[in-house]
């Protein structure tokens, strides 16, 4: 599909407004931007996390692309090129109301549950990773680090039992040992 016309540029005025920040009134003043007046239409946009199209109408156009991600880059562009390309898939975000992770209580118990994320169309891979760092950042860190915890307190109790299970070995051998000097005493 081709560029949306009206989003591409809203974008143009949007990076000349960041652009400007350092050119002086003087100058600004006589520079114009034509805006052609928002109408209803719906126009394209491409996510810059995942490469997912929306249809937006034109008078939110600016309050879409003017959203940043955690990392201070724009959210979306109206350039499909400029988008990674976009792979629909079955894979749901980890806050997905329906996601494995809220469904086996992981999230309430890393106490993540009250963030609910539409996305259920992710691709296989990668995707799921990136969206929920770009997306979620906050939440996707607490259940990181929910879930390292819970690793390393796994890794804490198998050394535990292997040090009892070693233990249990030394002293069946000690054992075993004790009887056969006790058996190998002349009577
Ligand atoms: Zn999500």
């Amino acid at each position: 599909m081709a560029n949306s016309p009206a989003a591409v540029q809203r974008q143009r005025v949007r990076d000349l407004r960041k652009g400007l920040a350092g050119v002086d009134r003087e100058d600004l003043s006589e520079m114009k931007f034509e805006i052609i007046a928002p109408g209803r239409n719906k126009q394209r946009i491409y996510s810059m996390v995942d490469g997912e199209p929306r249809d937006i109408t034109e008078k939110n156009l600016d309050a879409v692309l003017g959203k940043t991600l955690p990392d201070g880059s724009y959210e979306f562009t109206a350039k499909e090129e400029d988008a990674p390309p976009y792979v629909r898939g079955q894979v749901k975000c980890a806050f997905h109301a329906k996601s494995p992770e809220r469904e086996s209580g992981l999230l309430a118990e890393a106490g993540v549950a009250s963030t609910i994320c539409p996305a259920g169309n992710l691709a296989h891979g990668q995707a799921k990773r990136v969206h929920g760092e770009h997306k979620h950042s906050q939440e996707t860190k607490a259940l990181t680090a929910y879930l390292d915890d819970q690793k390393e307190e796994r890794r804490i109790e198998r050394e535990e039992q292997a040090l009892e299970a070693q233990q249990a070995i030394a002293r069946a051998a000690l054992g075993g040992a004790g009887e056969k000097t006790k058996a190998a005493k002349p009577s």
